[in-house]
């Protein structure tokens, strides 16, 4: 691609003396962090040469100044998501801010979660196909997933029927499987937010902002960003933790998607519980579980394999894939996309 150095080249391209020194913003603007550079024209990963981009991601040359804002979709808390579209191609993207002046620990975990995001190749993972640093902000320009979140679609139907949640839950599966086995990363904040869809019924996993890299060398790190209500007991009671970490999350957002309300709020709730409450219920009470009178003996099996206070007793996301709940729907042709359809929109894209 025209103006586009490889990979090796832009290793070769920087001064010695420069690649020594760890982590700084130059004069022109390229924020370095290890063997990141990121600045106008995009991030570069100088290492890793081995790493090929997603077969399915188009080599495209997208430019800060190309993409034009429609619209606000979504804030978070480290900043806001936008609809962009590509003013020459006219392809949709999804552009995340996230604001720079925040704590170095944090800014370490974004920087992760870009090197990972660049070399995702699952279809159940977000595609990130473009970073770069202006004024302080890093953006990412992500496959912009036009039907939201999870948290989006129980917002308007309040519950999920069984088939489609075995549906959904199977390409969650796929993404945690990549994630976890091919990856070796732990993703640390499965919520339904970060769970997005599109017209097709396709689901897919977004944001490593709390995710790390388990090499060896590196060892377990601690520092959190995120919400607390998804948090597995082992988490928030500080003791070690591992993939299975994912898959409590996982367990209490598809029950949360079952019976139609978070599941440490009592049905009859006369309040929330607050911030402790609800941290002493996740490690000190006994799990929650769906209730067998309304649901089928397999989804009952299938949250009680994930939500399990033992670690070591929750199902491995590979194991959770031949679960006889996800096997159960599997030849039946249930599209997931027709249910999408018949919701509204989060935002209208103009024609
Ligand atoms: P938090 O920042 O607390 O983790 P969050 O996940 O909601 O919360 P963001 O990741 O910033 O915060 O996303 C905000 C919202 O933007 C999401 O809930 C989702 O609705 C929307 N969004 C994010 N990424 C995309 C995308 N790629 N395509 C479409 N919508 C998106
Ligand atoms: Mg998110």
């Amino acid at each position: 691609m025209k103006g586009k150095k490889t990979l090796k080249q832009l290793k070769l391209a920087v001064p010695e003396q420069e690649a020594a020194v760890d982590k700084f913003l130059t004069a022109s603007g390229t924020f370095k962090d290890g063997d990141l550079r990121l600045n106008q024209k995009g991030l570069r990963l100088i290492s890793e040469e081995t790493e090929t981009p997603a077969p399915d991601v188009k080599e495209i040359d997208l430019q800060p100044e190309d993409l034009e804002a429609i619209k606000v979709i979504g804030k978070g808390s480290g900043g806001v998501v936008q609809l962009v579209r590509h003013k020459w191609m006219g392809t949709f993207y999804a552009l995340k801010g996230i604001q720079m002046n925040i704590q170095e620990t944090v800014r370490k975990q974004i920087v992760q979660e870009l090197k990972i995001n660049q070399v995702s190749q699952c279809p159940h993972v977000v595609v990130c196909y473009h970073s770069f640093y202006q004024n302080g902000v890093i953006s990412l320009v992500l496959e912009y997933m036009d039907r939201g979140s999870l948290a989006d679609i129980i917002k308007q139907i309040k519950t999920i029927l069984e088939p489609y949640l075995a549906v959904l839950c199977k390409q969650v599966l796929k993404g945690l499987v990549y994630l976890h086995h091919e990856r070796h990363v732990i993703h640390r904040d499965i919520k339904p937010s970060n769970l997005l869809v599109n017209h097709k019924g396709e689901v897919k996993i977004t944001d490593f902002g709390v995710s790390a890299v388990l090499a060896n060398s590196m060892g377990q790190r601690d520092t959190f960003v995120g919400t607390y209500n998804y948090m597995s007991p082992e988490r928030i009671s500080g003791s070690s933790y591992d993939y299975k970490s994912d898959i409590w999350s996982l367990g209490l957002v598809i029950l949360e998607c079952a019976i139609g309300r978070f599941p440490y709020i009592p049905e009859e709730a006369e309040g929330w519980l607050n911030f402790y409450e609800l941290l002493e219920a996740i490690v000190d009470q006994p799990p929650p579980s769906a209730p067998s009178d309304q649901f089928s003996p397999e989804f009952c099996s299938f949250i009680s394999a994930c939500i399990q206070k033992d670690p070591q007793e929750r199902m491995s996301s590979l194991e959770l894939l031949d679960h006889p709940f996800i096997k159960k729907f599997e030849d039946k042709d249930i599209d997931l996309g027709i249910l999408v359809a018949s919701l509204d929109p989060p935002v209208n894209v103009p024609e």
